[in-house]
């Protein structure tokens, strides 16, 4: 596949009027009130067929695999001035194909359509203020395990404002992982939005069960839900999730470049000035090495070339992809003066936005030490066999 930025024209066609009227003249207010993007505004995308690419042809899809698919969220993130857009985007078509992973015809009758459509929505609640390990929140059987009441809060779920159901990950009587799936409408649940440094159109808030009583065919995943994290939320979305911060990252470098065009300084514009040459080469050096890794691993991810569970290549493109957008944010302040420092110019929400994934898709700092931790253990396995 080339990976060459070919522009964003194929995908401006379809979506740009819509990107332009119902989300980027809307961008900065939305911004500061924190509103979420809504389901109607959502649903006209995905009537354009926004849910289509990553979708198996079985279901209507074309069946885009990974990197097919995150040129189109690279090419979203460059002309959506809202991160917000492309990131729910990429987290609700997750969720179908995570649901679709389950097998389950009951629920897939009842459900997929409607994702695809955008008439419903889903989120994954999985991250609470403790490892997967010692999660407090807990589904429990009743006598003759017909239901389940499951109670426990989720602390950080994109796209929850806006979900009409969850996949949830609780610890089982066994302490190992469970997955139900959780109505957003189910008595007790209880949806609390949060205020967020950036992305914070994307609708992400705390998701609380007290008491929730569900029937056992809304347990999906019985057993080992953890494997099932990573496969279809958490290491298969590592690096494409950085794709759409990479197509705003080159907004925003192509945004500093009109500025450095047309301002001038000492009777020369900024641009002719070799200091600022290097910054932008510096730039566009982040990024092109950026897209390089995050491609080259979604292609693995593509030839079934990686780890399903836990890869190291993906964590390491998303490593960075992350670190390079954010020091991206921060060159572009560095020359673009008070200007780019204005909320209107854009930079500071990109850099807040960006932010995000410092945290998000796990912490930077913990995928050095799991990677760290990964290629110790492969070496010393290595010397154990060469000494065998
Ligand atoms: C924008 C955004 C969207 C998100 N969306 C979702 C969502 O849709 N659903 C969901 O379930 N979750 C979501 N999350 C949560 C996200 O997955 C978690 O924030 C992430 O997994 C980290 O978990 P944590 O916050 O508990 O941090 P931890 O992993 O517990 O880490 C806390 C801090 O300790 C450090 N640390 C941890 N372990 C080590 C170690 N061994 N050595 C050194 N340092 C360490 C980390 O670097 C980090 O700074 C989202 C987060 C963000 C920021």
């Amino acid at each position: 596949m080339n990976i060459e930025w070919q522009g964003a024209q194929d995908i401006k066609d379809i979506y740009g009027c819509l990107i332009d009227t119902e989300l980027n003249v809307s961008v900065e207010a939305r911004d500061q009130a924190s509103a979420v993007i809504t389901h109607a505004q959502m649903q006209k995308f995905a009537g354009l067929g926004i849910y289509t690419y990553n979708l198996p042809e079985a279901w209507g899809g074309l069946g885009w695999k990974y990197a097919p698919w995150g040129h189109v969220l690279e090419k979203i993130g460059y002309l959506s001035l809202d991160v917000s857009f492309p990131f729910l985007i990429s987290v609700r078509m997750s969720f179908i194909t995570a649901l679709l992973a389950v097998q389950r015809a009951d629920i897939n009758d009842v459900y997929i359509k409607d994702l695809i459509e955008g008439k419903k929505a889903g989120a994954f609640a999985y991250t609470e203020n403790a490892d997967a390990f010692s999660f407090l929140s807990c589904a429990v059987p009743e006598k003759g395990a017909e239901y389940y009441v499951l109670n426990g809060l989720k602390a950080i779920v994109t796209g929850a404002e806006t979900a009409d159901i969850f996949l949830m990950f609780v610890r089982a009587e066994t302490a190992d992982i469970q997955v139900f799936l959780v109505r957003a409408d189910d008595p007790g649940v209880a949806i609390t939005p949060r205020a967020m440094h950036g992305c914070r159109s994307t609708g992400i808030a705390t998701v609380e069960m007290v008491n929730v009583r569900v029937h056992k065919s809304r347990l999906l995943i019985a057993t080992d839900g953890l494997s099932f994290a990573q496969r279809y939320f958490l290491n298969c979305r590592r690096a494409l999730q950085t794709t759409l911060f990479l197509g705003r990252a080159r907004a925003v470098i192509e945004a500093t470049l009109a500025y450095l065009h047309t301002t001038v300084r000492h009777q020369r514009p900024l641009i002719d000035l070799q200091h600022v040459q290097a910054l932008v080469g510096e730039m566009y050096i982040l990024l092109e090495s950026a897209r390089t890794s995050v491609f080259y691993a979604l292609n693995r991810q593509d030839r079934a070339e990686s780890d399903p569970y836990w890869d190291s290549v993906s964590s390491s493109a998303k490593y960075q992809a992350v670190e390079a957008v954010n020091k991206i944010a921060a060159l572009a302040l560095n020359v673009t003066g008070g200007w780019g420092y204005t909320e209107s110019s854009g930079i500071g929400r990109a850099q807040r936005d960006f932010a995000s994934l410092i945290a998000g898709a796990d912490p930077q700092e913990k995928l050095k030490v799991d990677i760290g931790i990964q290629k110790i253990h492969e070496m010393e396995m290595h010397n154990q066999r060469c000494h065998q």
